[in-house]
């Protein structure tokens, strides 16, 4: 599933192409993704100019004068400028041609993802009103945790990918920020100090922002590619390594179920 890093590497890839061209025509190959891509978009967005390209949490804006874009990849979406000519992919739902002759496609075989068209103002959106801050501004930070968290018992690893709490945390990035910073996973949310809420920010913050820095290292894949960038060339601590040793202390890695997620933590180094 496209994380908030593999969002934001998507965002940046595909800015440089469209950004500041107008839309000259919009094929809905496949209106049923998750929820039906609306026919209005073609006569609304066309003539369009995209005035600025934006990410909120794992959604990315396609701002015009008018109205907004919004696009989620889903679980397999992924997206890619290609020329108008190129061939269709099978799973290639939904296409934007620019007057610049590149085309905007929106690959998405489990068709999880959607196509929004709104006219309203983006902040007041339904799917996107009630979403907490961006993990990478300072709005997220440990005075914010430690002040939502108290007196709740929610485990801190489900309280951290509750996107009301802070948006993109994703069970991967949950995984591998508690371990950095030696929070067992299934603690009490309430029962955890600011001064580890602090350790816990730095580590999210970091881990995301590494994970975007190499995605950056595969923007050309946005061109003429699969659309999909590297995501998992990172490495990872404690996420799929179950019962191997922990690099650490080399006691072997526990999975547990938490909120019917993989969770994989070290019963020594993580309290
Ligand atoms: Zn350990």
């Amino acid at each position: 599933m496209p994380e908030l890093p593999e969002v934001e590497t998507t965002l940046r890839g595909i800015s440089t192409h469209i950004l500041n061209t107008s839309v000259t025509r919009v094929n809905i190959r496949n209106h049923r993704l998750r929820w039906p891509v609306s026919t209005e978009l073609e006569s609304q967005l066309t003539q369009q100019k995209i005035i600025a390209l934006k990410r909120r949490a794992k959604y990315l804006l396609l701002v015009t004068h008018t109205g907004t874009v919004i696009i989620h990849l889903g679980m397999s979406g992924s997206l890619r400028v290609v020329a108008p000519q190129t061939p269709y992919d099978k799973h290639e739902h939904v296409e934007f041609c620019f007057a610049n002759g590149k085309a905007l496609r929106l690959k998405d075989p489990r068709r999880f993802g959607a196509v929004l068209w709104t006219l309203d103002p983006i902040e007041t959106h339904p799917l996107l009103k009630h979403l907490g801050p961006e993990p990478l501004s300072d709005d997220f930070n440990a005075a914010l945790l430690f002040n939502l968290s108290r007196h709740k018992k929610i485990a801190i690893k489900s309280f951290i990918m509750n996107s009301k709490i802070v948006v993109g945390i994703g069970n991967i990035y949950a995984n591998e920020a508690l371990f950095a910073s030696g929070i067992h996973p299934n603690r009490a949310a309430g029962k955890i100090s600011q001064k580890r809420y602090q350790q816990l920010c730095i580590e999210i913050k970091r881990i995301l922002e590494q994970a975007i820095l190499q995605g950056g290292t595969t923007l050309k894949d946005f061109v003429g590619g699969t659309g999909k960038p590297g995501y998992f060339k990172q490495e990872l601590l404690v996420y799929g390594r179950k019962g191997l040793p922990c690099t650490k202390c080399q006691k072997p890695l526990k999975e547990i179920r938490l909120g019917n997620r993989s969770t994989v933590y070290c019963t020594n180094c993580q309290t």
